[in-house]
């Protein structure tokens, strides 16, 4: 059991999990708040809970879980910009973004956006490439669209957003650290691969500064300095597998415990404007 709260900003829910068990193992790992992400129709027919089945979820264990609503902007069947106050109204405190028909930063997509600033929605985006599903020619699914340079716009136009950005956004995912090290309120969630060696690995390759850095200096190792822009998040697998990853990597780079906890809950808890004392 960690010694700070924490609160994992991207995770699913699957149909036919106990989720009375999932609840109990994950305040075990110490987990206080999960942010329950919606998915749509392509992906609740793969067995993830789409808006209906969070909300219940919501509304069964409302002191931990919170909803992330989803917005259908690829496919066939698209939301119109109402959905946003609808999912609000609903108690959604956020909104899931994955797929869409055309990069992230289109014009077209601004009145969602423009919404979820107004109404304090902070938004997870999916980044860079995304499972391969059989119908995906159906859905119009190009993980192109989901370069996280695409989100330069979005954070530019609607500064008061808050967007955190979900996975390292392989193979762009210098990107993704360019928009948290940019804009003020651009975040990044370090989940993705299952959580494995093999992404981990992946990710301190991508942090690691320069040979021989002096650890505690933030223009020589990277990773001090873009981990105060990461907040915890498992996407599908259990909390407790990301909270031992996330300390193998928070050790590997000699981390403050400042930093950690902006990683472990307060960043996340600033996000939503959350006055969570530990
Ligand atoms: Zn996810």
């Amino acid at each position: 059991m960690p010694e700070h709260p924490i609160i994992n900003i991207h995770g699913h829910l699957h149909r036919g999990e106990d989720l009375k068990k999932l609840v109990n193992d994950m305040s075990k790992t110490g987990v206080i708040k999960f942010c329950a992400l919606a998915l749509g129709k392509q992906l609740y027919e793969k067995g993830y809970y789409d808006n209906d089945l969070v909300l219940q979820a919501m509304k069964e264990f409302p002191d931990i879980i919170v909803g992330m609503g989803h917005i259908e902007v690829g496919g066939p069947v698209l939301d119109k910009p109402e959905k946003v106050e609808e999912l609000k109204e609903l108690g959604f405190q956020g909104l899931k973004f994955i797929n869409p028909g055309a990069p992230y930063g289109h014009e077209k997509f601004y009145p969602f956006y423009e919404k979820a600033e107004k109404l304090k929605m902070p938004i997870v985006f999916h980044t860079g490439v995304v499972s391969v599903n059989t119908d995906d020619r159906i859905y119009n699914v190009n993980s192109e669209y989901m370069r996280p340079f695409s989100l330069d716009p979005v954070c530019r136009y609607f500064p008061d957003l808050k967007v955190i950005i979900a996975h390292p956004g392989e193979p762009y995912q210098q990107e993704s650290l360019t928009l948290i090290e940019f804009h003020k309120n651009a975040f990044m969630c370090l989940s993705g691969g299952s959580g494995s060696d093999f992404h981990i690995n992946k990710i301190i390759k991508q942090l690691s500064g320069i040979e021989n850095a002096d650890m505690k200096n933030l223009d020589e190792n990277f990773a001090l300095f873009y981990l105060k822009k990461c907040v915890f998040g498992t996407d599908n697998p259990p909390a407790s597998l990301w909270y031992r990853q996330s300390i193998k990597l928070l050790d590997y780079f000699k981390i403050d415990e400042e930093t950690r906890q902006l990683y472990f809950w307060k960043n996340s808890a600033n996000i939503f404007g959350w006055n969570i004392k530990p």
